[in-house]
């Protein structure tokens, strides 16, 4: 484990920040002496999902790993966007299709199974909701205990996993930051791991390196010109650009991807000190924002932000705020291709949009969404947002077909 602020090195262990100077720890690996020994003609014929890549993965017993078949999701090409958008290559990274319903599982799959190699038996994560849903089935499934610490409002979707699968749940009357706190303070006290899917676990941000792995895997080692991904803190970002310069050093590809991180208008203190050229992030104060799951103000971790901001720099990319407006746009155009997003996770289609419109995207790129989040989550909002969106007629003895018809035909759109 290496700081990425100080430099200092640790062994490998359960640690979640450098113990000289607070920052940030990144796991290494010893590429010199793991290179001979990956091949990736076998890694890509295994049928594991995310876990084809393990040997890229910060496990030692591979016995211990805590699998629901997360990763090895679809790569769509969506046409009718590219038609809508004027651009060539549009691609869809499909993570609503994880076992919980997010991308989430990755990173979770990774930490859980690391608390089967540390021995753990009590898990712990703030969540405004899919990482805490996430947790809690991984937990259930590796048999050890998980609390969740969340937010006031958090959607029924990701409240029911939590419930069903057990979890012991606590809500903070407050933001994701002030559970944030409450989780780290009692993870500490009794010496539970904490598993809270900003950059705290350094053992969950490489489950995101997969993403990495597998779209360029899909698409054959061509590189993206755009990786688009909907930013709380960024580890999903960050992870994914790392698992991209990864394959460099292995010569799968010679290119880097650029990393564009998207946040919503109501709650984007990423976007805001990118435009303002500062290295430093400061904490949003009011956010507000139908996408949840990047609701995040950064408030007590903004190096967080910071981290995520160098990586986007680092790779000529840029940061952009969408309004809750286009994330619902983004939702229903989805929908046409056949993918049910969150309005979070609609948040990369609604990035991409704006980028081509402003011209920063040229109609010739080849630009990968990654859609991170379920519908089903809260369906309630999508219903919400759809007008009308269905006929109610009487059933039952007095049911005439004719009469149906009749109301099909005023209705005009029959
Ligand atoms: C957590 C989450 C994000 C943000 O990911 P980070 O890695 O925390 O930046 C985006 N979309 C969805 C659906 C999420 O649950
Ligand atoms: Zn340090």
């Amino acid at each position: 484990m290496k700081c990425i602020k100080c430099g200092a090195e640790y062994p490998a262990q359960l640690l979640y920040r450098c113990e000289r100077c607070g920052g940030i720890l990144d796991i290494l690996y010893d590429f010199e002496r793991i290179r001979d020994r990956i091949d990736f003609k076998v890694i890509v014929a295994r049928r594991d999902g995310m876990w084809n890549y393990r040997e890229l993965l910060p496990i030692e017993d591979y016995s211990k790993i805590v699998s629901l078949g997360e990763g090895g999701t679809k790569l769509h090409r969506c046409s009718r966007l590219e038609d809508k958008f004027g651009i060539k290559q549009l691609y869809v990274k499909d993570e609503t299709r994880n076992p919980t319903g997010s991308f989430k599982d990755r990173p979770i799959s990774v930490a859980v199974t690391k608390a089967k190699e540390f021995g753990v038996n009590t898990v712990v994560t703030s969540s405004s909701g899919n990482a805490g849903a996430s947790l809690s089935a991984y937990a259930a499934k590796a048999g050890i205990t998980c609390f969740v610490f969340t937010p006031t409002n958090v959607a029924l979707g990701p409240l029911s996993q939590m419930a069903v699968h057990g979890a012991r749940i606590v809500t903070v009357k407050g933001s994701v930051s002030d559970s944030f706190k409450i989780a780290q303070v009692v993870a500490k006290k009794y010496g539970w791991m904490n598993v809270t899917s900003t950059f705290l676990c350094p053992y969950a941000t490489e489950g995101d390196k997969t993403v990495g792995y597998e779209i360029c895997e899909q698409l054959e080692w061509k590189v993206p010109q755009w990786i688009l991904i909907p930013i709380g803190a960024g580890p999903l970002l960050f992870g994914s650009f790392k698992g991209f310069t990864e394959l460099v050093k292995f010569d799968l590809i010679r290119d880097l991807p650029r990393m564009v991180g998207i946040q919503a208008e109501g709650c984007a203190p990423i976007v805001k000190a990118f435009k303002e050229r500062t290295m430093e992030v400061r904490p949003w104060k009011n956010p507000k924002t139908i996408a949840s799951g990047i609701s995040d103000p950064l408030r007590g971790y903004t190096q967080d932000g910071n981290l995520t901001l160098k990586i986007i720099r680092k790779s000529k990319g840029v940061a952009i705020a969408v309004s809750d407006e286009d994330i619902l746009d983004a939702v229903k155009l989805l929908a046409k291709e056949g993918v049910f997003a969150e309005p979070t996770g609609a948040v990369s289609i609604a990035g991409l949009r704006k980028m081509i419109d402003d011209k920063i995207v040229d109609r010739h790129d080849l630009a990968v969404c990654v859609v991170t989040g379920h519908g089903l989550k809260n369906p309630n909002r999508i219903m919400d947002m759809l007008k009308e969106p269905r006929l109610v007629v009487h059933g039952g003895n007095g049911l005439k077909r004719s009469s149906i018809m009749k109301i099909l035909e005023n209705r005009g759109d029959f």
